[in-house]
């Protein structure tokens, strides 16, 4: 058995500072690893909940530690898309593989349209779903709230308020988002429209990133994903607002505003003090678009395979994720340089022609390119991103961790400037 140091410092990237200030809630028992082959899950998110369910279908007994009174507390009910263009396995099915039950509630997306910055549309089709709709948050239909469902009719036991700040014995480290290198604001929000899918790339409505729109049955999200620019975000929202209402008649009721935030990096390593690191606390996200889903569902499924059946860790997800991840990163420096030029080029000559899963699932294999560029790429993002809009100032950006975005954060001195 091998105890770890304590949950938040990593080999694998930054601290969870906020935890580790905090009291030590809970210490998974040594003793209970030891005699009953207990496996510890911190963290009940998509790669934490996957990961105990592989588990229990294995007859391992499980117990999942998360540190709020509700699983997706930090989502709100948001639409998100569950990417579904990666491999050639729909990612339904690929679940279902696993032992994972689909039963949240999901709606396949085939069509969409994407605007360049220059106000162009462009339709964007796939023959099998490109992604599939899903909420996230706490309510019922959730992808949160199904999988703790399924979790505990397999006989997980699912400890909420309960913060761990150490883990010990046979443990999996799933505590999500460890800092902030994107950011997303947007509103929820009931409407009249039709069912549709829009997103817009444009450095003056969401620098370094996108923004989205997205309308299923009389709900909506509208959302800008930014990269840098975090100090603005008011202003990107309200651009964002202005341009889908301009554009595609936007019309919100009951607007509740929502923020988050995403980390990745791509890890040297994703096992801590012993332990599995899965999900977006690796750093495992899409760094091109912020597609961390799958790689939170995938990588929890690896870290319980890697847990039933011997097998190394540190192989499997090298095996199995790094690839892609390496291409995201890759993708990510290049598009940075070429911007909205890039983009336009990108939705004209590849995304609005054919089926779009077969050129995104291009955009994410490795190439000579990306091998070539994947060096300078990572050197660019070897560290959080330093958002040159923050004068850490009586800052409240998510970037410095005292954001209106994280619930449970106290003030606190800005991490920026003490970095
Ligand atoms: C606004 C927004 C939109 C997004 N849109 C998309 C999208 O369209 N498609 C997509 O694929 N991805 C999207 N993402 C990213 C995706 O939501 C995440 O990558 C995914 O939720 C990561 O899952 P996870 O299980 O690793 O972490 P999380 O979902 O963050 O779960 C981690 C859990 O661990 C708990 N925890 C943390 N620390 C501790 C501790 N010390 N002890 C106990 N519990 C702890 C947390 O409370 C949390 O419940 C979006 C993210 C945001 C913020």
């Amino acid at each position: 058995m091998i105890a770890s140091p304590p949950f938040g410092p990593a080999d694998v990237g930054p601290a969870i500072t906020a935890a580790t200030a905090r009291p030590a809630v809970a210490t998974p028992s040594k003793t209970s690893a030891l005699r009953d082959g207990t496996v510890d899950v911190i963290g009940a998110g998509p790669a934490g909940l996957a990961c105990a369910i592989v588990l229990a279908h294995a007859g391992r007994r499980v117990v999942v530690h998360e540190a709020r009174a509700r699983v997706g507390a930090r989502f709100h009910g948001d639409f998100q898309g569950l990417e579904n263009w990666s491999s050639d396995e729909d990612v339904l099915a690929e679940l279902a593989r696993a032992g994972i039950g689909t039963g949240f509630d999901h709606h396949p997306v085939r069509r969409g349209m994407a605007f360049d910055a220059w106000g162009q549309a462009y339709a964007v089709a796939g023959e099998e779903p490109i992604y599939y709709l899903v909420r996230r948050g706490p309510d019922a239909g959730t992808l949160d709230q199904a999988l703790l469902d399924q979790a505990r009719t397999l006989g997980v036991e699912v400890r909420l308020n309960e913060r761990v700040r150490q883990a010990s014995g046979v443990a999996v480290l799933a505590g999500g988002p460890r800092a902030a290198d994107a950011i997303a604001v947007g509103y929820v929000f009931e409407t009249g429209m039709p069912d549709g899918n829009y997103i817009c790339f444009d450095e003056a409505i969401a620098p370094g990133g996108y923004a989205y729109l997205l309308l299923h049955q009389g709900r909506g999200t509208v959302a800008t994903c930014l990269f840098t620019g975090f100090k603005r975000k008011a202003h990107y929202l309200a651009r964002t607002v202005a341009m889908f209402r301009e554009r595609v008649g936007l019309s919100m009721a009951n607007p509740r505003r929502f923020g988050g935030y995403a980390n990745f990096r791509l890890p040297r390593t994703a096992v801590q003090g012993g332990h599995p690191v899965v999900g977006e606390y690796a750093g495992f996200q899409d760094a091109l678009a912020g597609f961390g889903m799958r790689y939170a569902l995938r990588s929890g499924v690896l870290a319980a395979r890697s847990l039933i059946e011997g097998a190394d860790y540190e192989t499997l997800w090298r095996r199995e994720l790094r690839p892609e991840l390496r291409a995201s990163v890759a993708n990510r420096f290049l598009f940075n340089l070429a911007g909205d030029r890039g983009w336009r080029w990108m939705l004209a000559r590849r995304l609005s022609r054919g089926d779009v899963r077969k050129p995104l699932r291009r955009l994410y294999r490795p190439s000579l390119s990306k091998t070539l560029v994947f060096p300078l790429a990572r050197w660019r993002y070897r560290a959080p991103l330093r958002d040159p809009s923050c004068d850490h100032v009586a800052c409240d950006c998510v970037r410095c961790r005292h954001g209106i975005d994280q619930e449970d954060a106290a003030p606190r001195p800005c991490q920026s400037k003490l970095a």
